[in-house]
């Protein structure tokens, strides 16, 4: 299984310190508590195992670091404006997600995908071998930019799974990425 969670690797600068307001965070919302109930997004000492983001007019909008992904409240949304190597500009109140370099190279390389979400589905990588989803091939620590590359080399399929550590999918809307990624939990059950 991946390594502990021990907080963001990049600088986050703060562009605007607000909560930030998009008519995607409403159902965003919906998609995270559907993923910690499920079990996609399971709770650790800190947080919830994943991130959902969705894309915006100036970026997208993202789960914020350690946030409990079944109880989120608006405060813990943060939108990311862009990146520039070890620094995340952000409109927030809390650091974002300690993925949110993985999503913004996905976003970059598929300008179709406007949903990237993001689980530990121990269920789905147990069976992984067998089911034939496409894993990388290494794995990587979180946050780093090996796991962004490794991730891109298998962005072009809308599902795939981050060597023991966890679930990618992606879709055009949110309401794809999320039943993708509720249909392949259904199916590993
Ligand atoms: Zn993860």
């Amino acid at each position: 299984m991946s390594e502990k969670y021990a907080g963001v690797k990049f600088e986050t600068v703060f562009v605007e310190r607000r909560a930030p307001t998009d008519e995607c965070i409403g159902e965003l919302t919906f998609w995270c508590k559907k993923f910690s109930e499920l079990g996609i997004a399971p709770l650790h000492e800190t947080g919830s195992h994943g991130n959902l983001s969705a894309r915006t007019k100036n970026g997208f909008i993202i789960t914020g670091a350690g946030t409990n992904l079944g109880n989120m409240s608006e405060k813990e949304f943060v939108e990311v404006v862009s990146v520039n190597e070890n620094k995340v500009n952000t409109i927030g109140l809390v650091d974002p997600s300690s993925e949110s370099t993985l999503h913004h190279a996905i976003y970059s390389v598929r300008p179709d995908v406007n949903a990237i979400f993001h689980g530990h589905d121990t269920l789905v990588m147990e069976n992984a071998e067998k089911s034939g989803i496409p894993v990388t091939e290494k794995e990587e620590a979180y946050g780093t930019h090996e796991l962004m590359e490794q991730a891109k080399k298998l962005c072009k399929n809308n599902y795939f799974i981050l060597k023991n550590h966890g679930i990618i999918a992606l879709g055009v809307t949110m309401k794809e990425a999320g039943e993708r990624a509720e249909k392949m939990h259904m199916l590993a059950l």
